[in-house]
């Protein structure tokens, strides 16, 4: 069998939007799994949206999810001339025909056919006529001439096969009068002279497909394979809303996700090996097959993408999250936390540890890690403002007192310290770690309060104190 090559063939909308990663991610882990290569397509041909800043969005989305393709970007736009030349040889081999009908005509023509009951669409009036009628002064369009019965059938690894009644389709132009490709026509030229022998993409273009096969039979091509997977769908099953997670990978990225288990999760989402939920993207290319590809919709579904990144953020190296702290703080324009992180590496690479068990995604982890550098007096959220009663004030100010008289600054010492302190007053050590979280973080989620403590050190830790009991 000749290389597996795939593509992925995004039309730049200014980002790469969630479904179109998937298919990215099914393209590339299908031709990484057969040795093949994927290539990069960029249906640029509305000129209008296709700017340079979408095309760039989409490459760092692709980029940021870690998905590689051979060789340089391929500009569909730029491909338009050998789009007009195979439209030509179509003609020139009988199996398309230039159209000169006006839109008054063609108006005239579907309401013909809405009269009669038939969906409205072009008769074929060119098809075998002579051109020598050919109106004086018109540029024409160039139809392919579609089969006039029979069926089309799509042979598809995820759908089966799927029929199509030729009678439905009518000759569709594949070259407009002003010598520009339709989409339909670019596509399988564009496929074709790319080699591509698996075609991966969204099931909304499964009619597509169909009339895609006509061309490929008209120029004797060999039609690739073909997978059309079903879209992603919201939780309620209705169609993927931004309210959903119908949104660009830079805005997962934004909310504290990881690539690695944005890519678990996606592969997830309409492709399953057994039960498998959690596994590597090696594991995922090793399993990888179109059979594993679902029929059945997607359900997009947040709780379990923040799960998968919760086990993506406990097994990760504290190095590698640092850096990603820093890059989605400075990505989210938080100087504070930048300045924090920046500032206090050392102590926050050793808090990790104990903040990547309490975190789903990275920006919990950033808030986590923000009464390392929390500038004085620390403002306490509302749930831990309500743990900082009068009481527990004056609680805190013997809990200062006994800690002052500490010799060793370190978690046993201070452990012990805690303990006869609790057991003196008659308290559960809790009621005594609460308030005292509460006054040293801010927050009501912490590391362990003797960690923080000596993470944030003694001076830092007395000073926090006396700012909430006022000694
Ligand atoms: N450009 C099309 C899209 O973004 C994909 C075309 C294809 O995969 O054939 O939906």
């Amino acid at each position: 069998m000749s290389q597996v090559v795939t593509r992925f063939a995004p039309s730049p909308t200014g980002y790469l939007h969630i479904g179109g990663a998937r298919t990215a991610l099914f393209s590339w882990a299908y031709a990484k799994k057969m040795g093949g290569e994927m290539l990069l397509r960029i249906e640029d041909t509305d000129r209008e949206r296709s700017t340079d800043a979408a095309v760039t969005a989409l490459i760092n989305g692709l980029k940021w999810l870690g998905l590689d393709w051979s060789g340089e970007p391929i500009s569909q736009f730029a491909r338009a001339t050998r789009h007009a030349e195979i439209a030509h040889e179509l003609v020139k081999k009988g199996h398309a025909y230039y159209c000169y009908c006006s839109p008054a005509e063609l108006d005239q023509m579907r309401e013909e056919a809405r009269a009669s009951g038939k969906p409205p669409r072009y008769n074929g009036f060119w098809r075998d006529r002579d051109p020598g009628e050919a109106p004086e002064g018109v540029a024409p369009v160039i139809r392919i001439k579609a089969p006039l019965s029979g069926d089309i059938v799509v042979e598809d690894h995820v759908q089966g096969k799927v029929v199509f009644k030729a009678e439905n389709l009518d000759d569709f132009i594949i070259l407009r009068s002003d010598g520009t490709p339709t989409y339909m026509h670019a596509v399988v030229v564009d496929d074709h002279d790319m080699g591509v022998t698996h075609i991966i993409r969204g099931d909304d273009h499964l009619t597509n497909a169909a009339r895609q096969i006509v061309i490929y039979n008209a120029m004797g091509w060999t039609i690739p394979e073909m997978a059309h997977i079903p879209l992603i769908h919201g939780p309620d099953g209705a169609k993927l809303s931004k309210r959903h997670g119908a949104l660009g990978v830079e805005a997962y990225r934004q909310m504290g996700y990881l690539p690695e288990a944005l890519r678990n999760y996606l592969a997830r989402l309409g492709w399953s090996h057994g039960d498998d939920e959690i596994f590597s993207t090696d594991q995922m290319v090793d399993w990888f097959s179109l059979d594993g590809l679902n029929k059945g919709a997607a359900r997009f579904d947040f709780v379990k993408l923040e799960n998968i990144n919760g086990h993506y953020i406990r097994e990760s190296q504290p190095e590698y999250l640092y850096d990603v702290m820093v890059a989605t703080a400075e990505e989210l324009g938080r100087d504070e936390d930048l300045a924090g992180l920046r500032g206090n590496r050392e102590t926050v690479l050793s808090a990790l540890p104990e903040l990547q068990p309490r975190a789903k995604t990275v920006l919990e982890l950033i808030d986590l890690a923000q009464f390392i550098y929390a500038v004085r007096p620390i403002i306490a959220d509302a749930a831990a403002s309500a743990l900082l009663t009068s009481d527990s004030q004056s609680l805190l100010g013997d809990v200062a007192e006994t800690l002052r008289g500490l010799n060793e600054w370190n978690v046993p010492a201070i452990d012990a310290a805690m303990r006869t302190f609790a057991e003196a007053k008659g308290l559960k050590l809790g009621k005594v770690a609460q308030p005292l979280r509460a006054a040293l973080t801010g927050r009501t989620v912490s590391p362990g309060i003797f960690e923080v403590m000596v993470l944030i050190g003694r001076e830092e830790t007395m000073a926090r104190l006396a700012d909430q009991t006022g000694a």
